[in-house]
């Protein structure tokens, strides 16, 4: 038998993806959504997620697409009401505000799974195989998109905990985390906010060192014409790139890994499994490293931005 899923925030990420990605996978079948103003022809639709918890006890899981600010609370109410939730990235708001619903998951007994779907980008394995045998010589992140082409007239990103640049950034931020064969932890942060807005939209960070090599990284939201998703690493036995945001990866010029986008799918193939052994995954290292920036990084103010 299927699991019977809700989802919850019919946008952006929800259409381009989570609806295909539940409707290709036969553990899940979309029984309801919940959204303010949207729906999906044909799927019973609730305004929210508490009025759906309420009408429908047989629905037995959840997944959020909402944006992080408004996360925390629907995904307490559905682990309070028992049922396995899934969160979009970044997982919520805060560290802390996490931190609660992964106990409160643990004290239901029901699964709960942080995602993080570039990590699941088709080339992120095999880089972090390659360099598993190899010294790092210098790291360099550079993710740079045109936010009005990306996000438009997303308002959400732009306010308090919508984290403006860090919301790609911490994609980039979730693939180097997987791929380090140790962790790092941040040294220096330059954080650039519009003067009209409460997020950054260009960001630079420096990390501790591993060993001598250095490991930096540059967000820039206001990139004209094609995205970059690019981290280049030099290592002693070769020099990569890791391109389009995980998809390739060139290794001394060659291509040695590529596929097609099997992020959402492979996402909700791991929900079943975590669900089927009764666990759960909640891995807070790339929003660490997003919340230490905004702990230590300098502010430096720049022009206003408007759509
Ligand atoms: P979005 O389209 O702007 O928002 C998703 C939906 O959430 C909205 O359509 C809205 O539906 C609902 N919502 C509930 N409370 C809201 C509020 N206070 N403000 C705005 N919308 C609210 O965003 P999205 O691009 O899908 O992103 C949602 C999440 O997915 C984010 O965490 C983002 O980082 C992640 N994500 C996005 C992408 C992407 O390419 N866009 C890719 C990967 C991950 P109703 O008005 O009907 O309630």
């Amino acid at each position: 038998m299927p699991h019977s899923i809700a989802l919850v925030g019919i946008g952006k990420i929800a259409r381009d993806q989570h609806i295909p990605a539940i409707a290709g996978n036969a553990d899940f079948t979309l029984s309801a959504t919940a959204s303010r103003n949207a729906e999906v022809g044909g799927i019973t639709a609730y305004r929210s997620l508490a009025d759906l918890l309420q009408a429908a006890p047989d629905i037995t899981c959840v997944s959020l697409a909402t944006p992080p600010q408004v996360r925390y609370g629907d995904a307490r109410r559905a682990l309070e009401a028992g049922r396995h939730v899934m969160l979009e990235k970044p997982p919520g708001a805060t560290l802390s505000e996490v931190q609660a619903l992964e106990r409160l998951a643990a004290e239901k007994g029901v699964t709960l799974f942080a995602t993080w779907h570039s990590r699941h980008a088709a080339s992120v394995a095999a880089t972090r195989d390659w360099l598993a045998d190899r010294k790092i010589q210098r790291l360099h992140i550079d993710w740079r998109e045109d936010v009005r082409h990306w996000h438009p007239g997303q308002d959400w990103i732009w306010e308090a905990g919508g984290l403006g640049v860090f919301d790609p950034g911490i994609n980039a931020l979730s693939v180097l985390t997987a791929i380090l064969p140790e962790p790092v932890h941040l040294q220096k942060a330059t954080l650039s906010f519009p003067a009209n807005r409460d997020t950054p939209v260009a960001v630079d960070l420096t990390f501790e060192p591993l060993g001598d090599a250095p490991i930096t990284a540059a967000f820039d939201w206001l990139e004209q014409g094609p995205p970059k998703w690019n981290i280049h690493i030099d290592t002693d036995a070769g020099n990569a790139i890791l391109s389009e945001g995980g998809a390739r990866l060139t290794i001394d010029g060659h291509e040695t890994s590529a596929g097609e986008d099997q992020e959402y799918p492979a996402l909700y193939a791991r929900f079943a499994e975590l669900i089927a052994a009764g666990t759960r995954e909640v891995d807070l290292s790339p929003m660490t490293h997003v919340a230490d920036a905004f702990t230590l990084g300098r502010r430096v103010i720049t022009a206003p931005f408007e759509w």
